[in-house]
Order: structure tokens, then C-alpha cells, then sequence
């Protein structure tokens, strides 16, 4: 049985990222939101790409303002008026200044910009009552991004702030990592879908679901093969199909111990290296991870996450080891590993001190602090009715059997 680090070490390092050459497609911008890039964006525009006013004012040369005296102001002259958008036509020369607008492109000659409420227009003439400092609204050519350098680095998620930028580049074809596809099959004589009538003893797959909604959360694309039942026959076909299909397969139940368990000599039959076959995690310990480097002469790089049956054992372990491993696969190059937070629990935690232990429960925010409060009810991985509503899973060191209201404790977001 492997602790919980040594598992998630083995794990991950299983994982290869996606390659930069072979793995990526190209998408409009429009459709490029919660994609992962796959080259850096180097762009051949300066930003901003030409001095321009940061004020409705008047663009002068600030030289012309040696004379200004406190309280007496100066006058210049108004040669042109520059609306945003607009090519300004003159040179400004000493004396002169030109109308301004936010945006617009500086007169060459200017070099500062007075905002318009330290100015008063009379007829053709501006006079100047405050006097500006030197360069002051100016936004300078290449002043926030030089042409050339790297406008945005391969490996970061697309958000509407970095398609903003793409767009204001001029980069409406992305190329992005291709979305991971993940088989998801349930493993069960004794379970139905849930449209089927339930007969006595009969379990609904509820994980199919479960999976199936958090991998498309994600941006990966499920496969999905429905219930398989405890035959080794029927399972090593499904399985075949899985692995021969998809960059990672996820099956629940049928890892643990009892003897219609046959995950595992299903993977080792088909040539699978089981790496991780328990971990000392409550709930899920008999997470089932294997690699398939190859399968009936093809080379592969498909890695298999067989998860307990139990439901909430399903998601804790998901959660816990295989959603960072498909965001390492996936291309994403900082910030794929679990992010833990410090917060403050409002129950008494406990554990009996031997695995390492999830407990569910939500994240409040009590005055302006978040905290963590259990959800209710049993926390049996069999009960999947107190799953509902949580968004995130308290973390319980080996050795340490209770963490009291008050005190601090390691927690894991979740989607
Ligand atoms: P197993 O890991 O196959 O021993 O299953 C453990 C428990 O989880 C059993 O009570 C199963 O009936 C239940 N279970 C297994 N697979 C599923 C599933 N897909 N959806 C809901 N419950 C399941
Ligand atoms: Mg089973």
C-alpha cells in the first residue's frame, strides 16, 4: 500500500503532457475560451502601437511651458483638431498645440498632453492654467508589450482576459492541446441505468454521471461505455475498446478485493503495468492505476485510473489524483497539481489517524473568512446524499485523529 505522496508522485509522473507538435488543433477565437494553448503567441504589433493621449485635452511640447508662470498661465496656438482614429497631419512647433482625445494618436512635436479641465479655448487659442508634468497622458509607443517578445506563453488556459489580448493582436486562429478523450465504463452485475426499473439488490450507476459531468467540466471529451458486467470475457473487450480509444480510462468498481474484483487481472492480461494497486487514503483505498504503453502492436501512452465503486469514493479519488492528471495531460503547464488551502474548520474533525482522510463539506465565507463546515449526515462512502452541495474535502494527516472546531485544516477545492 503506497501513502498518499508516494502515490500521487508515481502518478504523475506517469503522466506525459500532450505534444506541442502532434496534439494540437487550431480554433477560431470565438471558440478558444477554456483552451489550453499549445505555442507561445509572439505578436508583431507594439502596445500601445503608437503614442497616443490618455486625456481629452491638448497635446503640446512640453519646452513651450518654460515661460508658464503659477497664476498667470500661457497661450498657444490650436493647429489641428485629433479625434481617436485619425492620422494627426501637422507637426506641432513651439507656440502651437493640437485639440486631443482620448486615444488618439500624438502630433509628432508633442510630448505632453494637459488635461482639457487645466485649459480654456478661446477661439483658436488654448490657455493653459495648470501646468502639466513633463511627457504627463502620454501612453508611449511599446510602452506595455514590444513587438517580437512573447505576448503570451504556451501551456496557459484561455480566459476572456488573454482572448482579449489575442484579439487586440490580431490572432483570430488559435492553436490549441486537442481535448483529452477519457473513457468512462462502470463495472457491475448488479447495476442498471438509471431509466431501467430497480429490482430488489439492484444498484443505479450513478458514477457514469458523476464522471462523464466532471470530465466535460474539465474541456475533455468522455467516452462513454455504459455498465459492464463482473464477466472477465465481456470486461477484457470493453477494456480493449477503452484503451485502444482514449488517452486515459477510468472504470469504477471491481478493484477491491472480493471475487467478482477482476479490474486488475484484466489490465495485467492485456499487458498493463499496474503501478498503484492501494493507498493508505479513506475513502479509496483500492485505486487501481496502471499504464498500457502498448496494445496489440500499436504503441500507446493510455493511462487506466480503476476507481472504487463506492460513489464518493469514485469522486474523492478522482478529485484527488486523476482530475490533476488529465490537467497535466491536457497540456497546462503551471498549477495542474491539487491546490490546497489553510482555512478554518467550524466541526470537530476525525478520523480514526491511519489513512490519510477526506471529509466533504462547504466552503463559507463567514465574516469576510473562509471556513469549512462538514456537511451533515453520514460520511460513509456509500452515502452519496450528503454529497450534494459541497465544494471542497478536508484533509486528515496520517497520525492525526481529530482537528477540533477553531483550529486550522488543509482543505481541497472542488468543482
Ligand atoms: P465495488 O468497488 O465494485 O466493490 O463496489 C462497491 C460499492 O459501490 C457497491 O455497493 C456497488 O454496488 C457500488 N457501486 C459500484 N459501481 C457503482 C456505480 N457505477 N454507481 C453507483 N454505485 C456503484
Ligand atoms: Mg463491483
Amino acid at each position: 500500500m503506497h501513502s498518499v505522496q508516494e502515490a500521487e508522485e508515481i502518478i504523475f509522473n506517469l503522466i506525459e503532457p500532450f505534444n506541442h507538435q502532434t496534439d494540437t488543433e487550431t480554433v477560431d477565437l470565438l471558440n478558444a475560451n477554456g483552451r489550453i494553448l499549445a505555442a507561445p503567441i509572439i505578436s508583431q504589433l507594439d502596445f500601445p502601437h503608437w503614442d497616443n493621449s490618455a486625456m481629452d485635452g491638448f497635446a503640446l511640447r512640453y519646452c513651450d511651458l518654460s515661460e508658464y508662470v503659477e497664476g498667470k498661465g500661457i497661450f498657444l496656438e490650436i493647429v489641428e483638431e485629433i479625434p481617436a482614429g485619425y492620422q494627426p497631419q501637422s507637426t506641432i512647433q513651439s507656440g502651437q498645440a493640437a485639440r486631443i482625445f482620448t486615444g488618439a494618436v500624438m502630433p509628432s512635436g508633442a510630448d505632453t498632453v494637459v488635461m482639457q479641465e487645466n485649459t480654456r479655448r478661446e477661439g483658436n487659442r488654448v490657455f493653459i492654467t495648470a501646468k502639466p508634468k513633463p511627457e504627463e497622458f502620454v501612453r508611449k509607443r511599446a510602452s506595455y508589450y514590444q513587438a517580437g517578445e512573447e505576448l503570451l506563453s504556451a501551456g496557459i488556459i484561455l480566459k476572456p482576459t488573454e482572448i482579449a489580448v489575442l484579439a487586440a493582436a490580431q490572432c483570430t486562429q488559435v492553436e490549441v492541446f486537442r481535448r483529452p478523450r477519457v473513457a468512462i465504463l462502470s463495472t457491475g452485475n448488479e447495476l442498471i441505468t438509471p431509466e431501467q426499473i430497480l429490482k430488489p439488490g439492484q444498484i443505479v450507476d450513478s458514477n457514469q454521471y458523476a464522471l462523464s459531468a466532471l470530465i466535460k467540466e474539465m474541456g475533455a471529451e468522455p467516452l462513454i461505455l455504459g455498465i459492464i458486467p463482473d464477466e472477465a470475457t465481456v470486461l477484457k473487450k470493453a477494456i480493449s475498446h477503452a484503451i485502444a480509444n482514449a488517452d486515459i480510462v477510468i472504470s469504477s468498481g471491481g478493484v477491491s478485493v472480493g471475487e467478482y474484483d477482476y479490474v486488475e487481472k484484466i489490465i495485467k492480461s492485456l499487458g498493463g503495468k499496474i503501478h498503484v494497486s492501494s493507498i493508505a487514503v479513506k475513502p479509496g483505498k483500492p485505486l487501481t492505476v496502471a499504464k498500457f504503453s502498448h496494445f496489440s502492436n500499436h504503441i500507446l501512452n493510455c493511462m487506466y485510473f480503476g476507481l472504487p465503486g463506492n460513489p464518493v469514493s469514485a469522486l474523492v479519488t478522482f478529485w484527488r489524483f486523476v482530475q490533476p492528471g488529465i490537467k497535466k495531460l491536457s497540456g497546462i503547464k503551471d498549477n495542474w497539481q491539487p491546490e490546497f488551502l489553510q482555512v478554518i474548520t467550524s466541526q470537530d474533525l476525525r478520523s480514526n489517524g491511519k489513512r490519510e482522510t477526506y471529509l466533504w463539506g462547504e466552503l463559507i465565507l463567514k465574516d469576510e473568512i473562509y471556513q469549512f463546515q462538514l456537511a451533515g449526515g453520514s460520511h460513509s462512502s456509500g452515502n452519496l446524499i450528503n454529497i450534494t452541495g459541497i465544494n471542497a474535502l478536508a484533509c486528515l494527516p496520517v497520525g492525526k485523529s481529530l482537528i477540533s472546531a477553531g483550529e486550522k485544516v488543509k482543505v481541497l477545492q472542488i468543482s
